[in-house]
């Protein structure tokens, strides 16, 4: 799993954070397009171009697209050793 610790660029990009909030980092298994995943509130990020507004992923709520491929709620967590994948992404100044 790979956490985000820029929590105060997070913050100044638009995220709504509240508290202890653990932001993972995320990849669609379709396509391998990354997203941030604010763990506490369920909220999902999928452009780092812009964070004002995340989606709410969970169970009992409504599928989440990912917007490279389309593929329906196919997110897991980057392993440890895919950090290079954040790096190389857009999303690596939140690393
Ligand atoms: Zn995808």
């Amino acid at each position: 799993m790979i956490r985000s610790s820029k929590i105060n660029a997070l913050r100044r990009a638009g995220v709504l954070v509240c508290g202890d909030d653990e932001f993972v980092f995320y990849k669609c298994r379709n396509c391998d397009a990354i997203s941030l995943m604010n763990e506490e509130l369920l909220q999902l990020y999928l452009n780092p171009a812009d964070l004002s507004e995340g989606v709410l992923w969970a169970t009992d709520e409504l599928p989440v697209q990912c917007p490279t491929c389309h593929a329906f709620d196919d997110f897991v967590p980057l392993e440890d050793d895919e950090r290079v994948l954040v790096l190389k992404s857009d999303w690596g100044r939140f690393l």
